[in-house]
């Protein structure tokens, strides 16, 4: 026998029963993105490696152990991206949208990571992010802010989530406290995890979000960031943090954020979640105004967040939606004989043309009446639309209601889309 060929490990297949969740929540992005005057933009998913190495950093655990990295039949080394903004800054720079102008960009799509599956944490996964370039001022980091926390409360999430704010400066102010935290933590060395201690030589600011309590003790009297942030990068963070708090939106300065990309200042966040088990992070950004410049640009501040699609629709199945029935159709068309048959397409086209929201479904195959009833009732449609010889004569249609009160009546075909128009559910009309 041969072997079942099998998806890849960490490489889900979303099926027709979970889709509709997906498809709520993709609505859901674009009705806030365009009610922010934000532009969709699509890149490829493979780009060139060096694009990832120059500005996600190198020491990162994205770049160090979690890309996709091959090499193509010319031998150039190509990368599944493991993250979106890369690539919009590449293709901003590439096509002039950055330099000397605003841009309010949002990009959805899968991103790959190779990391060891486990719920939320998967190898291909979805990202939904914005990045909006051209202003340095703190405004843009509350509008991005604003947008996230608008997001979870147009899907009833707001409760279930929290938003984290910290500062991390400049990167200048950043080598003083990178090197008072060096000081610190090597006559400690010993103590701490084994990652930690790698990253005492490489990138010794991640150490700051280890997971490990041991690590976690050892930090407690460690010197803070803010102390080295110049009067300005302060006046930054809290006026952002002075928008938030004017707007509602609660959050907590956790000095210890530093986010795991090397590209940062100034302002980052992460809104966590404590549902989802070890997976808590469900969106996370900050601003990034040394990037472009970084991969080539005039310098262009920016600001921006990436979501995790897979651990929202988690949320979503948790409280939100709840799990989506698995209906297949609203009307269907049931055709005793051939020449029923023929009449039913063009009768079902009528209604597809009148009533785009309504899904029409055609029975195929033939049959009897008992078994093409009992498709209809499988696929939850809410009416049957029967046509059989008899009807044909009259120029008549049957249509039968499958849901409540199971009654039907008898019309004239050319009445029958006036009759569907107003008897369909309310909820089915888009
Ligand atoms: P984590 O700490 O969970 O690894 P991260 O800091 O690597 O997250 P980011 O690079 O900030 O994540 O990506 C933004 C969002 O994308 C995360 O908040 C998370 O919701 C989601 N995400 C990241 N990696 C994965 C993954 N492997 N599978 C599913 N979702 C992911
Ligand atoms: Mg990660």
């Amino acid at each position: 026998m041969t072997k079942n060929i099998q998806a890849l490990r960490g490489m889900s297949d979303i099926l027709p029963a979970q889709v509709g969740l997906w498809q709520k929540l993709e609505t859901a992005i674009r009705e806030l993105t365009s009610s922010y005057a934000y532009q969709e933009i699509r890149t490829p998913i493979v780009e060139s490696t060096g694009l990832f190495q120059r500005s996600i950093g190198e020491e990162t655990d994205i770049v160090a152990k979690e890309m996709y990295t091959f090499a193509d039949r010319n031998q150039e080394s190509i990368t599944l991206r493991p993250e979106g903004t890369a690539a919009v800054v590449r293709a901003g720079q590439q096509h002039g949208l950055l330099y000397n102008q605003e841009q309010r960009l949002w990009y959805a799509g899968p991103m790959f990571r190779y990391e060891r599956p486990q719920k939320g944490r998967y190898r291909q996964f979805h990202q939904f992010g914005v990045e909006f370039y051209g202003v340095a001022s703190a405004d843009a980091d509350a509008e991005v802010l604003l947008m996230s926390a608008q997001l979870w409360k147009k899907l009833g999430l707001f409760e279930h989530v929290s938003l984290e704010v910290n500062s991390i400066g400049l990167a200048a102010e950043r080598e003083a406290y990178k090197q008072a935290l060096i000081d610190y933590l090597t006559p400690l060395a010993e103590r701490l995890d084994e990652d930690s201690q790698r990253r005492l030589q490489t990138n010794v600011l991640r150490i700051l979000d280890s997971k490990n309590e041991q690590t976690q003790a050892l930090l407690a009297d460690a010197p803070v960031l803010s102390d080295f942030l110049t009067e300005q990068s302060q006046a930054h963070f809290a006026r952002v943090c002075q928008l938030l708090d004017y707007a509602g939106i609660t959050y907590r300065v956790n000095p210890r954020l530093v986010r795991g990309l090397d590209y940062y200042n100034h302002t980052v966040f992460e809104w966590v979640t404590d549902q989802l088990g070890a997976q808590s992070a469900i969106l996370g950004g900050g601003r990034y105004d040394t990037l472009v410049e970084q991969l080539g640009g005039r310098p262009t501040p920016a600001v921006g967040f990436a979501m995790g699609v897979e651990r929202i629709v988690l949320l979503l199945e948790q409280h939100a939606f709840g799990q989506d029935t698995v209906q297949s159709a609203d009307i269907y068309m049931i055709a005793l004989g051939q020449n029923a048959e023929q009449v039913s397409f063009l009768l079902a086209q009528s209604l597809r043309d009148a009533l785009p929201y309504a899904r029409v479904l055609q029975h195929c195959g033939g049959g009897a009446m008992k078994k093409q009833m009992k498709r209809a009732d499988r696929s939850q449609a809410q009416f049957a639309v029967i046509l059989g010889d008899d009807e044909i004569a009259q120029e008549q249609v049957i249509v039968k209601s499958l849901r409540g009160q199971s009654d039907q009546v008898v019309l004239a075909q050319s009445a029958l889309v006036s009759y569907l128009e107003t008897h369909l559910h309310e909820n089915n009309k888009g």
